[in-house]
């Protein structure tokens, strides 16, 4: 049986030339409005004949350099300025950015767990639906601007998954020096299941995903990166037009990796933690990286967690007490510094 078609309805039109301000229109009827609807924001600039760039924010409610950047952009962008297409979605799980949380308060969906998603399924599942069906076939170049939201912090990183597919990671790869980012991160996912990036890069498309900072708010310096990194992917699509991109000054970005699961240090306590590395510091393997403390009781000796690897650290637990089960931190290789970033 064919899949039955999307509820969601846009009122703008993506083929048609000129900027379209409007909304992706996802029925929703609840105690507060009957016959209501999920009004989730969405830009259109389209100037002739050209490759599409997808570029979205808020696919985590409680994430805020993307919605902050794309919202600039949607506001600015005029269609004499680009070639080709750019649909902008600042704010992806529009439920989950208006309550500033990282899921739906409506269905508690995770949007970046819940791809392909089903047309007949929840809030969250038909955002996901609509994007993996309607969005992304229209799409050459994604763009999913991400940080940590409350629970971690990074440091400003772009980045892409190791793909099976040479070309397809070169493209990817290229992409990523252009946003250029302070460091770019070759990522390793503990559980791709469900992600957004994963149904992106499966479908063939040139994919870049960021994590630019965090504690659920955003910063003058991660703002400008994400700002600069958008016209830089956006020029080496060759849908900016290069006289918009000529400001950008010449400047280096770090090569991180992630190869394996060392990376990770996991909290097997409940407690007060005190992380003893701040972000981009440097990690000797078996160094003390943290310690939680027994916040119930005086008196007694934190518990020491060590690096099971040296490096650098790229990620922390953002939030001053940590649970059994949340990442306290993550410690990167460095590939190589001061890389030249070309679009
Ligand atoms: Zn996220």
């Amino acid at each position: 049986m064919p899949m039955r078609a999307s509820p969601v309805q846009p009122t703008v039109d993506f083929d048609a030339d000129g900027e379209q301000h409007g909304f992706l229109k996802l029925p929703h009827s609840h105690d507060t409005s009957a016959w209501g609807a999920e009004m989730i924001p969405v830009t259109v600039i389209r100037n002739g004949e050209g490759p599409t760039a997808l570029l979205t924010g808020g696919n985590h409610g409680d994430e805020y350099e993307g919605p902050i950047a794309l919202s600039k952009l949607a506001a600015t962008l005029k269609a004499k300025d680009v070639q080709g297409r750019v649909i902008i979605v600042p704010f992806m799980n529009f439920p989950a950015f208006r309550a500033g949380s990282r899921t739906s308060p409506i269905d508690g969906g995770n949007l970046n767990r819940s791809f392909p998603g089903r047309p007949d399924g929840t809030v969250t599942e038909k955002i996901a639906d609509y994007f993996q069906r309607y969005l992304l076939p229209l799409a050459d170049y994604v763009l999913d601007l991400h940080a940590g939201g409350r629970t971690l912090d990074f440091v400003p990183f772009a980045a892409i998954h190791l793909l099976p597919d040479a070309g397809q990671q070169a493209r990817c790869e290229a992409a990523m020096s252009a946003f250029g980012a302070p460091y770019s991160m070759r990522m390793l996912e503990l559980d791709s299941v469900g992600l957004y990036d994963t149904a992106v890069e499966e479908a063939g498309k040139v994919f870049v995903s960021t994590e630019l900072g965090g504690g659920g708010t955003a910063t003058v310096q991660s703002v400008a990166v994400a700002e600069r990194g958008v016209r830089g992917f956006l020029q080496h699509a060759g849908i900016l037009r290069q006289d918009e991109a000529a400001c950008q000054a010449p400047r280096g970005t770090t090569l991180l990796d992630m190869p394996d699961g060392t990376c990770f240090t996991t909290s097997e306590h409940d407690g007060l933690l005190e992380l003893c590395k701040d972000l981009g510091e440097t990690v000797e393997k078996g160094e003390v990286i943290a310690r939680i403390h027994d916040a119930s009781r005086t008196g007694v000796a934190p518990v020491e967690y060590r690096s099971r690897r040296g490096g650098m650290l790229a990620a922390r637990h953002f939030p001053g007490l940590v649970r059994t089960g949340d990442t306290v931190a993550v410690v990167a290789d460095v590939v190589e510094r001061g890389m030249p970033v070309t679009v």
